[in-house]
């Protein structure tokens, strides 16, 4: 009797691993693919974009679980989100500072490596820069390309 007993939950405890395993294969492959999809694009993302772009890894995803894990991912700082006036959140894997481009035609908003100590100097004499923020716009090259 202890002997069926032990087996039943051995045997339970390999169902519920085996369950767990494939929540967990899931999840993990998500997560790898919406991550892929911010790093191969090397800009900031909307999360439609994000989806479209993952579903090549994940046909099945949608929309609602791209949001479950984009809000996951910016809690463990994995991924930013990107704020700008007047535009709906984009999402970008975590790095360091550095500024944005937006096209006016296109609206796709591209990353800024470059900036200046100068931009402190910009401010009213008698105030602190602590901190700021600065977003480009014009034309991307793509579509300079298409309207020349
Ligand atoms: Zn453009
Ligand atoms: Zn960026
Ligand atoms: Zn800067």
């Amino acid at each position: 009797m202890h002997l069926i007993i032990t087996q039943t939950r051995l045997q339970l405890q390999t169902i519920w691993g085996g369950l767990k395993m494939k929540i967990m294969n899931r999840t993990t492959k998500q997560r790898t693919a919406i991550q892929g999809a911010l790093l191969e694009a090397a800009r900031p993302l909307l999360p439609q974009e994000i989806l479209v772009s993952a579903q090549r890894q994940v046909p099945n995803l949608n929309l609602a679980t791209v949001y479950r894990n984009l809000n996951l991912l910016t809690d463990e700082k994995a991924i930013t989100p990107v704020h700008l006036p007047g535009q709906p959140t984009r999402f970008e894997l975590a790095g360091h500072h550095h500024h944005h481009f937006q096209c006016r035609q296109c609206d796709r908003v591209f990353d800024v490596h470059a900036c200046t100590a100068e931009i402190s100097k910009l401010a009213p004499k008698g105030f602190e820069v602590i901190d700021h923020d600065v977003i480009l716009y014009g034309r991307c090259p793509d579509c300079s390309s298409r309207s020349s």
